[in-house]
Parts: structure tokens; C-alpha cells; sequence
């Protein structure tokens, strides 16, 4: 726990370091997952869930990492044409392999790590009638690049109900508004180790009646990440397996907080300190690997530019300051490295970060 002497305190961009009294909430007594006790725990969660996703639709509870839900939502709704996989970054390079393997035929729409994704791209793709999956990335991690979300749905919802758009807004979701049912998206979807500030474990998503429709028509499913199996059990306020209930009663602690907050004020102070480490960037002359206008608020990935030992950096860190810095993420590891200002960080906690940070460049 972070009242732990030894404990590095994470800066991480996932998984992001826990409040002490998000520990507190979750030590709980286990209770069965057929009981009035679940449902109600469901319930309690279920309505703050909807209005953060901005849905009318059901929200499912998912005992997996994202990548679970990022892998079920091919299994559900890819099959009939080809899947457009939007890849700019590690994570969403990723999503085209995870098409492959589960045997879906998917084409990578390929960015250089860095750019943003480009609407008008998309709908050339789209003119072609060959896709009706498209995987999408709200904010890719690896490089900070915030996508054009808004945009991009627009153009999916063009095509009516022929192509269903998946979104990921892992290191997103609540850190900027994000409209499930007016942007016309089809499955959205979160982990709770990002923004949410909780343990890994958990995936939480929202499913159009498009996508619903969709999947109906899609053989081989499966039975984990099926959603009309999710639909079937939300419906009495369940989950069709065992599901992290821990994490589940940490989850409604952080909504309680959330709400308590204000979803304006903790949009903005994202947005403040995110500024703030985007000011630390730019005096102390390093550059940023997104563009201006496609900068993430969740986190900064800084560009290498000064030649710097990221390694070394990261050591003095942690040795002198038990604070964990992120090195960069898979081919721009050492070229880059990330501040995040996700979850329940403060003022304090990021400036305390940037002082250390001044006091390890000053040693490198
Ligand atoms: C962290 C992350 C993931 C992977 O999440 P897991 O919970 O490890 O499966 C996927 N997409 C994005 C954008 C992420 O930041």
C-alpha cells in the first residue's frame, strides 16, 4: 500500500498509483455473485457508469484487462467483411494482430507512431464497402496522441448500420467528456488500472443496439466475452461469471469520489495538470511527439530530443525519490518518455513528480 516505506509511487500511465482509501473500500467481506448483496453492489455502480459512458445502454462489468473486451468486441461483431484497424501506436498496432488471431480478416489503416488519425483516410477506406469493423483508439497510450473521436464516428455512422465502430478509451475515459450515444459508437470501452485509479482486473463497456444486432448474426461468439451473455445477466444485475467483486466495491468508492468531485471539475483538473506538465516540457526544452491540437490530457509523452539517459533517468527516480517514471513505450522506449497525470493525482503529486524530475536531470 502506499503508506509502505519502501513503496516506489507510481507515475505510470497504467497501471496508475491507488489511493490508501480505495484500499480501505475494497476490504470488504467477499459476498457470493448470485446475491441480493452483488445486485445491489451492481446497482450502486451501474446508473454513475451510464452517465460517465453518456448512455442509455446497459454497462457490462467485464473480469478481464481491456484487452479482453478489445478481443470480444472482434468476436462479436467481425465475420461477415473485413475489419479496419486504425493503428498509430503500440496499442492499436496490436489490435490488428488480435484480429488475426482470432481468425477475423483485418487490414491495418497505418499511421508513422506519432500521428493522429485521419477521418478523411478512414471514410476513402470505408468507400471501398470491403469493411464493416472498424477499431479505433480515443487515446493511444504508447504515444500520447489523443484521436479524433467526434470525427471519426461521424464518419462511421455515414454508413449507417453497416459498420460498427469499437472504441478504446482506456486512458480516456473519464479525463475528457466522451458522448457514447450521441457520437453513434458502437462498443466503448475501459480498464480500471488508467484513469479510474483502480487494481487491474476489471473491463467495463457499453454496446449499441446496432452492435447488439450485429452480433446476433456472428457465429463462434464464444461464451466469456459474449455480450448478449452480459446482456442476459445485467438484466438482473449480474455478471455471467464470477467477477472481481473487490474491485467492483473499489470502483464504486472511486464513483462516489468522482460525483462528489464533479465530473466538470475532475475534467478539468486533468486538463490543468496536463498543462502543467506540458509547461515543465517546454522549459525545460524537450519537444512532444504529438502534434499540437492531438495532445493527450491524461499524459504527456515526451520527445527525446536532448539525447538524455531515459534509463538513468528513471533509476535516479526511483532511487532518490521512489517515485516510478515511465521509460517509453515497445519501439520509442528511450526516445520518448511519459509523465501521466491520470487518476487521482493532485497539484502536490505532480509537482512533487516534476521536482524530482528537475533534480534528476540536474544529476544525469
Ligand atoms: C493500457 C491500455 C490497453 C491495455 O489494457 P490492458 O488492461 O492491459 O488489457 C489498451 N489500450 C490502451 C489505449 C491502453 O492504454
Amino acid at each position: 500500500m502506499s503508506n509502505q516505506p519502501d513503496h516506489v509511487r507510481l507515475h505510470i500511465p497504467g497501471p496508475v498509483e491507488i489511493s490508501p482509501d480505495t484500499y480501505e473500500a475494497m476490504a470488504t467481506p467477499m459476498i457470493g455473485h448470485r446475491s441480493s448483496d452483488f445486485q445491489k453492489l451492481y446497482d450502486d455502480v451501474h446508473p454513475g457508469l451510464q452517465e460517465l459512458f453518456g448512455t442509455k445502454q446497459p454497462v457490462y462489468l467485464s473480469t478481464s484487462s481491456a484487452w479482453g473486451v478489445m478481443e470480444g468486441s472482434l468476436r462479436n461483431l467481425a465475420g461477415h467483411k473485413k475489419v479496419l484497424c486504425c493503428c498509430s501506436g503500440a496499442f492499436s498496432d496490436k489490435w490488428v494482430d488480435v484480429a488475426r488471431r482470432c481468425g477475423k480478416d483485418a487490414e491495418a489503416l497505418q499511421y508513422d507512431w506519432g500521428t493522429p488519425i485521419d477521418p478523411a483516410d478512414v471514410k476513402a477506406k470505408l468507400d471501398t464497402g470491403e469493411f464493416d469493423v472498424v477499431t479505433f483508439i480515443h487515446n493511444e497510450t504508447s504515444t500520447g496522441v489523443m484521436n479524433p473521436l467526434a470525427e471519426v464516428a461521424e464518419v462511421v455512422r455515414s454508413y449507417g448500420d453497416d459498420v460498427m465502430l469499437v472504441t478504446d478509451t482506456v486512458s480516456s475515459f473519464t479525463v475528457v467528456p466522451i458522448e457514447f450515444d450521441a457520437l453513434g459508437i458502437d462498443v466503448i470501452l475501459t480498464g480500471s488500472q488508467k484513469a479510474l485509479a483502480l487494481p487491474p482486473g476489471l473491463g467495463l463497456f457499453a454496446v449499441s443496439e446496432r452492435a447488439m444486432a450485429r452480433a446476433e448474426t456472428i457465429n463462434d461468439r464464444g461464451y466469456y466475452f459474449d455480450f448478449h451473455e452480459f446482456a442476459k445477466n445485467q438484466a438482473k444485475s449480474m455478471t455471467p461469471s464470477t467477477p472481481c467483486i473487490h474491485t467492483i466495491y473499489g470502483l464504486r468508492h472511486q464513483l462516489n469520489k468522482i460525483f462528489t468531485e464533479g465530473v466538470e471539475n475532475r475534467f478539468a483538473r486533468h486538463e490543468k495538470l496536463n498543462n502543467i506538465a506540458h509547461e515543465w516540457v517546454n522549459e525545460n526544452g524537450f519537444e512532444f511527439l504529438a502534434p499540437e491540437g492531438f495532445r493527450s490530457k491524461s499524459l504527456t509523452c515526451v520527445k527525446n530530443n536532448k539525447g538524455i539517459d531515459v534509463a538513468k533517468l528513471q533509476s535516479l527516480m526511483r532511487e532518490n525519490h521512489r517515485l516510478q517514471l515511465d521509460g517509453g513505450y515497445g519501439k520509442i522506449k528511450g526516445d520518448t518518455f511519459r509523465i501521466s497525470n491520470m487518476g487521482d493525482e493532485t497539484e502536490e503529486t505532480l509537482g512533487n513528480l516534476l521536482s524530482a524530475l528537475d533534480d534528476s536531470l540536474a544529476k544525469l
